[in-house]
């Protein structure tokens, strides 16, 4: 079985492959390193190893972790992004303790964090969740009612709007891979057509990374490939 951070190395060599593959700069690729389910301990390995942004789709779970991380390597200064389902009565948490948060589709919850994210801390970095393949059981905001969506969560004074993330169904083929992901790509131009000036597209998971980046990821988000299979029955 190999390392953390050597499946580090390797995940940072692929993403810089894939960006070459289409003449892409790196550095325009972030890594978020998707730690669900995987302890302190795991973070602080990948950390010392350099990374330092970090998924979390769980809070209860993740607020456990980030105070044993902090406990234990009181040194590291790591962003955290909160990448899973929000209910209401978890906004406050989420906008206390994360630096990102990708999975906002409803003005509501975009209300409630602006309006919890504490005056000290710099505005909260928010990308909106599109349900791009059009699955009925899947969260995320149409694509219909997006621009509707990026107009309210701008105007909200302690939010950033930074950006469009979405979670395809699995597809087979490279192409098949490429599509949801360009049609998010091109919602972002739409958006910016009108005005919305986004930064960031957070797509590609360690399954159809590259597809992503073919089609401009500036964040994917890898579990799996850094840490390996995930044990939800711990
Ligand atoms: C779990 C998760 C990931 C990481 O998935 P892997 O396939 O393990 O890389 C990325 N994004 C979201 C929203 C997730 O829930």
């Amino acid at each position: 079985m190999s390392t953390i951070p050597e499946n580090l190395q390797a995940v940072q060599r692929s993403i810089a492959i894939a960006a070459q593959n289409v003449s892409r700069e790196l550095h325009e690729i972030k890594l978020l390193a998707v730690s669900k389910t995987f302890g302190p301990e795991a973070v602080i390995e990948a950390a010392q190893a350099g990374q330092q942004a970090f998924g979390e789709n769980y809070l209860q779970e993740a607020l456990e972790k980030m105070a044993a991380v902090q406990a234990a390597a009181p040194d590291l200064n790591l962003e955290w992004h909160y990448i899973g389902p929000i209910q209401s009565n978890k906004t406050r948490a989420i906008a206390e303790h994360f630096d990102w948060v990708h999975s906002v589709d409803r003005e509501k919850i975009a209300q409630r964090l602006s309006e919890q994210r504490p005056a000290h801390l710099p505005p909260l970095n928010i990308c909106l969740q599109v349900n791009i393949s059009g699955e009925a059981s899947k969260s995320g905001v149409t694509p219909e009612q997006v621009l509707q969506l990026a107009k309210a969560v701008v105007a909200l004074p302690h939010l950033k709007l930074r950006g469009l993330m979405a979670i395809p169904e699995p597809a087979e083929t490279f192409a098949q891979q490429r599509s949801p992901f360009a049609r998010l790509r091109a919602l972002r131009e739409q958006l910016c057509e009108q005005g919305i000036a986004l930064d960031t597209l957070s797509m590609g998971m360690s399954a159809d990374m590259e597809a992503a980046i073919a089609e401009g990821a500036t964040i994917v988000r890898i579990g799996t490939a850094i840490f390996g299979q995930r044990d939800y029955a711990k």
